[in-house]
């Protein structure tokens, strides 16, 4: 059977094991499209507050979350020389998914060439909404690439995990685990700690979940009423492009590195994080849905040790569906003003991508913000910016629950091919889709 079939069956399978989520989920789109936003402000503004309700209370364990599985994560490793071999396959393997990513989208857009002669599709009534969207990109597109690195290390760790700043966190407390690790038996209680934090973390995500079908109703009915299905058919070439690029991405590449990497059987993979898909793509965040990533991967047998070093990072760092968007987005935009494309400047944006995707939050709209990074280069007036970005945004909320799939699907792939490759995933847990706890 072919590597994407398996995909689509693991999928119904965990569709069928999750049906009350993939009812939320189903619902909700109906719900959005007999409800829109303009028509049914108040319904609009319901929907909102239970889906963003659900948001807040996932992310209410998103930062102990992080915080106590680095550091469990690192000091199970121990030594530096296992640190820096599982850091090591960690970046290879993310960054492989990332340049395929980008290369994919490359391909697509040259040869799909959703830019052309989009400009008049443009409705005045649209760019006054995007105003706001556009001066944020330009203010983060005038810091410029050197105070983006400088901001990330963080000066005060305590700001840094007030503001919820992932990357700053990310940075503090690997160093502090590194050094936890160094310090000999004196770090033992300390660590003991952060294991009773994450385990109660688990329990609450469990509990969590109690709430993930009228939290996903309620996201994704809110998403739909606001941007109705009728605007698809101003964008269809990018949306279609955009699609085209993330089911590739979904259905071919990550497979194949299943099975070029690993000898983790693909469909099993994808049954086990099917919870995680279906809520990235109600939350449309990563890092909102992390909680739910670590727990699938766990509980279908990948060593704690490496879930809770590979995930925290890859929700942060590995954004191969907002890369894939950016690149897209962005040759969208020159072709829509006519910009000459070399393959120099198609290499640059490509490698631009790669950068600013890893440096967005996991959370909705964050990719959009960070594509300043990569239109810097390219020379398009904050005029030219706000009329193609009004054309962009349009569909921005669908592409995001689109590329947040992905971009939470390749964490659990890397995590679990590094797990296959240190010999810490439990195929008797995988392959019999039993959960740990019911084993037990
Ligand atoms: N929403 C995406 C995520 O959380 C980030 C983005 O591309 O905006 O993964």
């Amino acid at each position: 059977m072919g590597l994407h079939m398996q995909v689509v069956i693991a999928l119904l399978l965990g569709i069928k094991r999750n049906g009350h989520i993939f009812l939320g989920l189903l619902f909700g789109i109906l719900i959005g499209c007999f409800f829109p936003s303009e028509t049914y402000p108040n319904v609009y503004k319901i929907l909102n507050f239970v889906g963003s309700a659900f948001i807040n209370i996932i992310q209410m364990v998103v930062l102990p979350l992080v915080v106590s599985a680095i550091i469990i994560g690192i000091s199970n490793i121990g030594d530096s020389k296992q640190l820096t071999k599982l850091g090591g396959k960690m970046i290879l393997y993310y960054g492989i998914i990332t340049v395929v990513a980008v290369t994919i989208a490359a391909i697509i857009a040259i040869v799909m060439h959703p830019g052309l002669s989009a400009k008049n599709l443009v409705h005045p009534e649209i760019i006054s909404h995007i105003q706001g969207y556009v001066s944020d990109a330009i203010n983060y597109q005038r810091e410029n690439i050197t105070q983006i690195f400088l901001d990330v290390i963080p000066k005060n760790p305590f700001n840094a995990l007030a503001e919820g700043k992932m990357i700053p966190i990310i940075i503090f407390v690997t160093v502090f685990a590194i050094a936890l690790s160094k310090a000999g038996d004196i770090s033992r209680p300390l660590v003991s700690i952060f294991e009773s934090i994450f385990a109660a973390t688990m329990k609450i995500t469990d509990w969590i979940m109690y709430l993930a079908a009228p939290g996903i109703f309620a996201l994704s009915a809110s998403a739909v009423s606001s941007f109705g299905f009728g605007v698809f058919h101003n964008i269809s070439k990018y949306a279609l492009a955009i699609v085209l690029a993330l089911a590739i991405q979904f259905f071919i590449v990550y497979p194949l590195m299943l099975k070029i990497f690993s000898k983790v059987p693909v469909g099993k993979l994808y049954a086990a994080i099917s919870e995680a898909i279906m809520v990235a793509f109600g939350t449309a965040s990563s890092s909102a849905t992390l909680p739910l990533t670590i727990t699938c991967c766990e509980k279908r047998g990948i060593s704690n040790r490496v879930c809770s070093f590979v995930l925290p990072l890859g929700a942060t760092l590995n954004m191969d569906g907002t890369a894939i968007i950016q690149v897209i987005s962005v040759l969208f935009l020159t072709q829509m003003y006519g910009i000459e494309l070399t393959p120099l400047l198609v290499i640059e944006i490509a490698l631009l991508a790669i950068v600013a995707s890893s440096t967005s939050a996991g959370i909705p709209g964050a990719g959009m913000i960070t594509i300043a990074l990569i239109l810097n280069g390219i020379g398009l007036t904050p005029e030219q910016l706000v009329v193609g970005f009004s054309l962009l945004f349009t569909i921005e909320r669908f592409v995001d629950m689109l590329r947040t799939i992905c971009n939470v699907t390749s964490d659990a792939v890397v995590a679990a091919i590094i797990a296959d490759n240190e010999n810490e995933l439990k195929y008797d847990l995988l392959l019999g889709q039993t959960p740990k706890e019911e084993k037990a």
